[in-house]
């Protein structure tokens, strides 16, 4: 008998193992579930986008265009700060040349496809279709203190966790950095024209960013650093956001992980464990058959030490799966052993996908974790979830018409 069945069978419980329902998941030639670390060969990138170059490379491109570079500022203003691609409204430019320069400079990145709204309009999924058909969705939030837009960072997703909707697809594509940020762009263009559903305030724009839409966003991680770059930069280079409201939340990618703890942007980090025992993260997790439980921990902990920034570790709860008495303690365990005070536990209860048959967790077995790991003195808040309704919260985002 497996470690974790004999577990289970002493708490009385069962041990389900995670394999994909209803579908079929990817099989590399190893015999093992398919990773893919790269885009499928042979797709092109959208064309460039201010939001792709830094402000010094803008006013050279105007400057190729025989126009002054001061123009490169004017129009970063009208784009990060007003929200606007559209020439028609851009008084500060020579009348002849608005519309040369606009299509040039902004590229349709995003199209809207379609929104869907819930929570009383406060929760709002948005269906972008990119310039080579590829869909991909955002979702935005808006709480009593703050609004949140949940952005993706690729095409489908190559890291094919069998309770997740987007992996079942696959990778398709890394987005570029401009279609990175036009989510938060266009997301912004809604709020201010009073799109987003419940109580106003003036002049408010989306001021937490995470990374758990599709894709994995260290999968793809020269785009989506200078995308995190450019959110943090003032105006007009960039959105002028504080790094410490963006979460960038990754599968485990252990050198990522690190080179991201040397960026020296300060930004929330989040890693999707699961699982503290590698015997059931090898099946839930694909790419735990290269870094494995303690590694990625390992990482975490030094992203912690590098940075001072408090770590989260996400765990999706999913009844009889990953719910044992045992694994809460192991976790703490796991947790405690590198020290206290740099991390906290995020349990989120499992949302359904299409073709799981795989459950959330009981609430009295939900408490019980919580507990386990409370009693042990480790930090932890159940997330609450945003946007099942619409098929928009984590681990629901397919992207389908
Ligand atoms: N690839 C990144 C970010 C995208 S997923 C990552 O894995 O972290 C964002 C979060 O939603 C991750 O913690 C992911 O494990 C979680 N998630 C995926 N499927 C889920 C589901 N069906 N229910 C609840 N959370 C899920």
């Amino acid at each position: 008998m497996r470690i974790s069945e004999s577990r289970a069978k002493a708490e009385g419980r069962a041990q389900v193992r995670p394999t994909a329902e209803g579908w079929k998941q990817a099989m590399g030639d190893d015999g093992r579930p398919q990773l893919q670390f790269t885009a499928k060969k042979r797709v092109s990138q959208p064309p460039v986008h201010l939001a792709d170059l830094t402000l010094a490379e803008r006013a050279d491109k105007l400057k190729e265009m025989g126009l002054p570079g001061f123009r490169a500022k004017q129009l970063s203003v009208h784009y990060f700060q007003h929200y606007t691609t559209d020439p028609e409204l851009m008084s500060d430019l020579p009348k002849d040349r608005r519309a040369e320069i606009a299509e040039v400079m902004f590229p349709t990145l995003l199209t809207e496809v379609k929104r869907l709204a819930t929570d009383d309009g406060k929760t709002i999924k948005f269906l972008w279709r990119l310039f080579d058909g590829s869909l991909v969705e955002s979702v935005l939030m808006r709480y009593s203190n703050r609004i949140t837009l949940c952005i993706s960072s690729q095409c489908g997703c190559g890291m094919n966790c069998p309770f997740c909707a987007t992996g079942q697809a696959g990778l398709t594509r890394n987005m570029s950095t401009a279609e990175i940020l036009d989510q938060i762009v266009q997301a912004n263009r809604v709020i201010a024209e009073g799109g987003l559903g419940g109580q106003k305030h003036p002049e408010e724009r989306v001021g937490n960013i995470v990374f758990m839409g599709m894709g994995e966003p260290l999968a793809n991680y020269k785009r989506v650093m200078n995308a995190v770059h450019r959110m943090v930069a003032d105006v007009p280079e960039g959105l002028g956001m504080s790094a410490r409201g963006i979460t960038v939340s990754t599968v485990g990618l252990v050198p990522a992980i690190n080179k991201l703890s040397e960026e020296g942007v300060p930004v929330t980090f989040a890693l999707s464990l699961h699982a503290p025992d590698d015997e059931l993260r090898d099946e839930m997790i694909p790419v735990n058959s290269r870094w494995k439980v303690d590694e990625a921990l390992d990482a975490a902990f030094n992203y912690y030490v590098k940075t001072g920034r408090r770590v989260s570790i996400e765990y999706a709860l999913i009844k009889d799966m990953n719910d044992h008495g045992w694994r809460a303690d192991l976790l703490a365990r796991k947790l405690n052993a590198r020290g206290r005070g740099w991390v906290h536990v995020n349990p989120i209860p499992l949302n359904p996908t299409p073709g799981s048959v795989w459950t959330a967790s009981e609430p009295d077995v939900t408490a019980e974790f919580i507990d386990r790991l409370e009693s042990a003195g480790v930090p932890t808040t159940l997330r609450d979830t945003r946007g099942k309704e619409i098929d928009g919260a984590c681990g629901q985002l397919a992207a389908a018409e």
